[in-house]
């Protein structure tokens, strides 16, 4: 279990996977740190890959201080 720190608050991959897409997850990996800095404040960028249903597999991006967030569905 990776679990980090967003906004102040403890996030587990799963939460992070919600707090990203906006509704619950089938499953998330391991949060791991993302090689960027966040375009809206310039903080610390994490990532996780999540199954938003059970034919999809997405790696969302969150930023630890804000509320940026990203997918790479495009
Ligand atoms: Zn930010």
């Amino acid at each position: 279990m990776s679990n980090r720190v967003v906004q102040g608050r403890m996030v587990t991959p799963e939460t992070l996977a919600e707090l990203i897409e906006g509704e619950s997850v089938l499953e998330a990996e391991s949060i791991e740190d993302a090689d960027e800095n966040c375009p809206a404040c310039g903080g610390d960028v994490i990532q996780v890959g999540y199954m938003p249903s059970v034919t999809e597999f997405v790696v969302g991006r969150k930023c630890q201080e804000c509320d940026w967030a990203a997918d790479d569905r495009d």
